[in-house]
């Protein structure tokens, strides 16, 4: 699908980069796609004290509490998924794979 990834690193010989549905084996840190309830939210990116976030449309979250607590969402925008992508309203990453015999790189 992709040689250099959406973090440009080169895929090594015999890889390459391939975009796949994130799944999440804790809550901590686990990331969702906003509903229609949630839209509305501003991206929190580049937010420290006396700054703001970026100002565009949330369309993800992204918990930062661990287990047995309350979510703590921090909500981010399209350019600001940290290497992720949704497609078809799924949260995805970029992940590096062998190339199956017959595939293009
Ligand atoms: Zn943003």
């Amino acid at each position: 699908m992709s040689t250099t990834g959406n973090l440009g690193r080169q895929a090594p010989d015999g890889h390459h980069w391939v975009w796949r549905p994130t799944v999440y084996a804790e809550p901590l840190h686990a990331w969702e796609v906003l509903t229609a309830d949630d839209l509305g939210r501003e991206c929190r990116y580049g937010t420290r004290p006396g700054n703001r976030g970026c100002g565009e449309q949330a369309v993800a979250r992204l918990n930062l509490a661990g287990d047995n607590q309350w979510p703590v969402w921090a909500h981010y925008c399209e350019q600001h998924l940290f290497t992720r992508r949704i497609i078809d309203g799924v949260l995805h990453t970029c992940v590096l794979e062998p190339i199956q015999a017959g595939e293009a790189a």
